[in-house]
């Protein structure tokens, strides 16, 4: 029963050196979020020593009768979040949700269509050397000029390719999509349709973005984005699928499961009903459109930075730096160096190659958590404007987001 300090201080530091890079910097990735304590707690506990092979009541190992409680938590809290017929929890991310939802769905040579990768799409969505791409025959749809989804193209594309599966979601992408249209589409060609909600699901629970559940046949998420829970993954389906995706994630994909992960998605789906959830879910959205509306005006339109779309609708801004001295790279490490952590991104058509790109995707979700309300929004994106222009005074910005970081302090019960 040795801590960590004693047992392994080389862990240790490193933990603790986390702790405090996350507790003295703005966190501004759009996928990410602070766990609460008590999702933490859930996810360190002694169910990680529990084999479960199987599902609640049906399992291959015995002892299971505690594990059993928790993941039924999960599946009813869920279900009843998002209004879903079916629900498995178990898989450990949400790369792993996606593999399952078309292992279940598809054979390998079935044609899928997604959202092309630079326009806003995920690895899973058909990138090239992702499982996705190797399994199946990929029809990418993308963004118009006006940087929303092509409509138009995703309906030609669906009765030229036939696909199998049509996925809609995004990792990147400052709009809603219009699930009811995807769905007529998707009928039309006899196509399943499955929504990635992983980005937008916090929004989702919380009645602030449009629920995709009634009109896909499948969505999946992962729990650690706008839901703010603990890494992991979740398929939703109806009940008619319910089989097929339950034995495509076991047996197909995985094996046992993370109980205590399970535990830790049950308390973060508790969380997510509450009014307390709902309301850092708005300010996440008007924090995005803050930070949209900074940086649209004139004094950084004149040094090349514009906003992809124009403006949001969700919890991320989409920085289009084609037109700045600044690329993808240099404006990550800019933000980096006054103390806010992005990540650059490719844009559509971006002439720059992936590991420079010419975009920032900046989101808003891990400031809400930390009880950022629009004044500190307000403050966070004239100093992200700031930090953009050549003449940036780094002392300076980083005296302002320490300011922030002081007002909103996180897990302040956790100093080591
Ligand atoms: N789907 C979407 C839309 C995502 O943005 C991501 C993560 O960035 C994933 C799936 C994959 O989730 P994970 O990183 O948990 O595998």
């Amino acid at each position: 029963n040795t801590p960590l300090h004693e047992l392994d201080p080389a862990v240790a530091a490193a933990v603790d050196a986390e702790l405090h890079r996350q507790q003295s910097t703005l966190e501004m990735i759009a996928s990410e979020n602070f766990a609460p304590v008590a999702v933490m707690e859930a996810q360190g506990s002694v169910l990680t020593n529990k084999y479960a092979e199987g599902y609640p009541g049906r399992r291959y190992y015995g002892g299971c009768e505690h594990v059993d409680v928790v993941e039924q938590i999960a599946i009813d809290r869920v279900k009843e979040l998002f209004g879903a017929e079916h629900a498995n929890v178990q898989p450990h991310s949400g790369a792993q949700a996606n593999a399952a939802a078309m292992f279940a769905l598809l054979k390998p040579g079935d044609t899928i269509m997604g959202l092309n990768l630079a326009h806003g799409g995920h690895l899973t969505h058909g990138m090239k050397i992702n499982f996705s791409g190797k399994l199946y025959d990929v029809v990418a749809y993308h963004v118009g000029d006006d940087g929303r989804v092509d409509m138009a193209e995703v309906e030609r594309l669906a009765k030229e390719s036939k696909p199998k599966l049509i996925v809609a979601g995004w990792s990147a992408y400052p709009r809603q999509l219009d699930f009811a249209a995807f769905r007529r589409i998707a009928d039309e060609v006899g196509a399943y349709l499955m929504v990635d909600m992983a980005h937008f699901a916090g929004l989702v629970a919380a009645g602030l973005h449009p629920n995709p559940v009634p009109h896909a046949h499948v969505v999946t998420t992962t729990t650690h984005k706008t839901l703010g829970g603990p890494r992991g993954g979740v398929i939703l389906s109806t009940a008619e699928l319910a089989k097929k995706i339950n034995s495509a994630v076991f047996p197909g994909q995985q094996g046992g499961p993370l109980e205590h992960v399970i535990a830790a998605k049950a308390v973060a789906f508790k969380v997510a009903a509450s009014e307390d959830f709902k309301e850092r879910q708005r300010r996440t959205l008007e924090g995005a459109r803050i930070l949209a509306e900074r940086l649209v005006k004139d004094d950084v339109r004149a040094v090349g930075v514009d906003v992809l779309s124009g403006g949001t609708d969700v919890h991320l801004v989409l920085v289009d730096l084609r037109h700045s001295e600044l690329d993808g790279q240099q404006a990550e490490d800019r933000l980096h160096e006054v103390g806010i952590t992005v990540n650059r991104n490719a844009i559509p058509n971006d002439p720059r190659p992936p590991m420079v790109t010419s975009g920032l995707r900046i989101g808003t979700p891990a400031l809400a958590t930390r009880g950022f309300e629009a004044e500190d929004f307000a403050e966070v994106a004239d100093v992200i404007a700031g930090a953009l222009k050549p003449s940036y005074d780094a002392e300076a910005l980083k005296a302002r987001v320490k300011a922030l970081t002081d007002k909103h302090p996180l897990y302040p019960g956790l100093n080591a």
